[in-house]
């Protein structure tokens, strides 16, 4: 085997679908449209399907989950149930301290 060829750690960056702001895709929670079983909340970040980002700004979530701007994200529909369930997902805020 040849010497390990140091790697840059590369840290993807996405926007968050509301604010727009960008950001590393650590501090940003992954919406997923999946087949199975609709939109969900995606900690882990690795689910298959159209995925969408958000911050943890709670104004974001109330936006995003009041509007159609996840539907559109997703090019999807969101029922009542599944806006619920990714509402109670949100990051618990953690204010400027
Ligand atoms: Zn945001």
């Amino acid at each position: 085997m040849s010497a390990q060829k140091v790697r840059k750690k590369h840290i993807p960056i996405r926007t968050c679908i509301v604010c727009r702001q960008k950001r590393d895709k650590r501090q940003l929670v992954r919406i997923v449209r999946t087949s199975v079983s609709g939109v969900l909340v995606d900690p882990t970040g690795k689910q298959n399907g159209r995925g969408a980002y958000l911050c943890d700004q709670e104004q974001c979530w109330d936006q995003a989950l009041n509007s159609r701007v996840l539907d559109q994200a997703l090019k999807t529909e969101l029922s009542e149930e599944e806006r619920k369930t990714i509402y109670k997902q949100r990051p618990i805020e953690r204010a400027a301290l």
